[in-house]
């Protein structure tokens, strides 16, 4: 079995086209992240079962993170656990986000509620990870990285340090109960 990656501070790449910019901060730019969702891929086809470079590990880690942030917000419902899920009710004629609905964590009873929130329309839930950006237009990914800035308390300006230290977090995920 391979050891745990544990890195110690931000990857950034020295050449290419995201020269100077580290990964943690691409985790935040749609564009950004689709283009490291593509390059695990890539990676993980051209390494089989060989040898992974830091770079290859650096992005596995990030993106097996990046589907386990606690919230800093709490559910509405239950006023105990952290959020878990933001819901959209997607807007008929372009099909992409119309606005975005009710957040909750978990538990069946908040997620119940959340979903029955507006008699009118049901929200489409969606897990806080951060592949769920993979799921919407590149416009409509960017306010969900706004929403996910909010939820997670990570509003303003953000250093490469400080979006590390978020993915490097270490936290105890349970299922809400
Ligand atoms: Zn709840």
């Amino acid at each position: 079995m391979e050891t745990e990656y544990e890195p110690s501070g931000p990857y950034v790449f020295k050449t290419g086209k995201y020269a100077k910019k580290a990964l943690e901060m691409l985790m935040f730019s749609p564009r950004g992240y689709r283009f490291l969702y593509w390059l695990l891929r890539k990676l993980n086809q051209k390494a089989g079962n060989g040898e992974r470079n830091e770079l290859h590990k650096h992005i596995a880690w990030l993106i097996q993170k990046g589907k386990s942030r606690i919230a800093t917000k709490i559910c509405p419902y239950c006023h105990v656990n952290p959020v878990q899920y933001f819901s959209v009710f997607l807007n008929r004629e372009y099909g992409g986000i119309g606005s975005f609905g009710p957040l909750c964590c978990g538990k069946e009873e908040c997620l119940e509620k959340a979903e029955s929130e507006d008699p009118m329309a049901i929200p489409a839930l969606y897990h806080l990870d951060f592949s769920s950006l993979t799921r919407f237009s590149s416009t409509d990914a960017k306010d969900v990285v706004r929403l996910f800035r909010e939820v997670f308390g990570l509003q303003g300006r953000l250093t490469k340090k400080e979006a590390f230290r978020f993915f490097k977090k270490e936290v105890a995920m349970k299922p809400a109960s």
